[in-house]
């Protein structure tokens, strides 16, 4: 949508964490914001972007809940009929389980313009991180991303079979505490218990943590590893670390 001249709202993908994978677009904007309405994911630097907006956490992290979704879209449409320059900015893209929607549908609600701003989600973040691609000719030929995480805090009602069937690259968000669960699902439905799959914590930051293993390990390997930050995971035979990967060819080989 291109910006009109009663934007007042930007929903703005702050990117996984690095500042610089901020795009200009998202910096340009924060330099003009008046308030800003941000999730706890996103790193203080990127905040420190935006240095005259009032800025206002309206974060969720899974089982702390700082304010209700109708809570921060009341407070969008407030600010933004209160005639403020309004960012909301979330972590990686905010089309990729950011909830947009909810908050779409209620400046829609009011008559108020608004603009998305793509960013970089966490899969493509730990794809980086990784050096591995999502997509592989010949391995991988689709890329699924999942929720890991449904109501109540149970697992989510997926198509297993289908999804395993598909054979393409899986890639998890939400997924950190509903693991073993997931990889139960997975292996039930036909899935080889040692496919690769991995986790990437505090994907592109400094803190990034990167454990490897199989649908059937990874689970007790990230519970042992208790991770403080997000957890992404990504599995498929995509996944192979090359490293793994061109030893077992030379294994093979000899
Ligand atoms: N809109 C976000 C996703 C929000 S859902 C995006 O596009 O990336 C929150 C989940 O995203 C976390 O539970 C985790 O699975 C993933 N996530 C977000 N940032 C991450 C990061 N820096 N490293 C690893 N996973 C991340």
């Amino acid at each position: 949508m291109p910006r009109t001249k009663n934007t007042r709202v930007f929903l703005i993908g702050a990117g996984p964490g690095d500042p610089e994978l901020l795009t200009l677009k998202a910096a340009r904007l924060l330099e003009a914001a008046e308030v800003v309405l941000h999730d706890s994911l996103v790193d203080p630097r990127i905040l420190a972007a935006a240095p005259r907006a009032r800025l206002i956490d309206v974060g969720k992290r899974c089982g702390r809940h700082a304010a209700p979704q109708q809570e921060i879209c009341r407070l969008l449409v407030e600010e933004a009929q209160a005639g403020h320059v309004v960012v909301r900015l979330k972590g990686g893209d905010p089309m990729v389980f950011g909830r947009a929607t909810e908050e779409m549908d209620a400046l829609r609600a009011y008559g108020i313009g608004f603009e998305v701003v793509p960013g970089v989600t966490a899969a493509t973040a730990a794809a980086a991180s990784l050096s591995l691609s999502l997509t592989r000719r010949g391995i991988s030929r689709s890329l699924h991303f999942l929720t890991g995480h449904g109501a109540e805090d149970g697992l989510p009602a997926h198509d297993w079979v289908a999804l395993t069937r598909a054979g393409g690259t899986l890639v998890v968000y939400m997924g950190g505490k509903t693991l073993s669960g997931l990889a139960a699902h997975f292996i039930e439905a036909g899935m080889p218990a040692d496919m690769p799959a991995v986790a990437v914590e505090d994907a592109s930051l400094e803190t990034q943590k990167i454990i490897r293993g199989t649908m059937a390990s990874l689970p007790s390997q990230v519970a042992a590893a208790s991770p403080r930050g997000p957890v992404l995971v990504l599995i498929g035979p995509a996944m192979q670390d090359e490293e793994a990967f061109s030893a077992s060819v030379a294994a093979v080989g000899a």
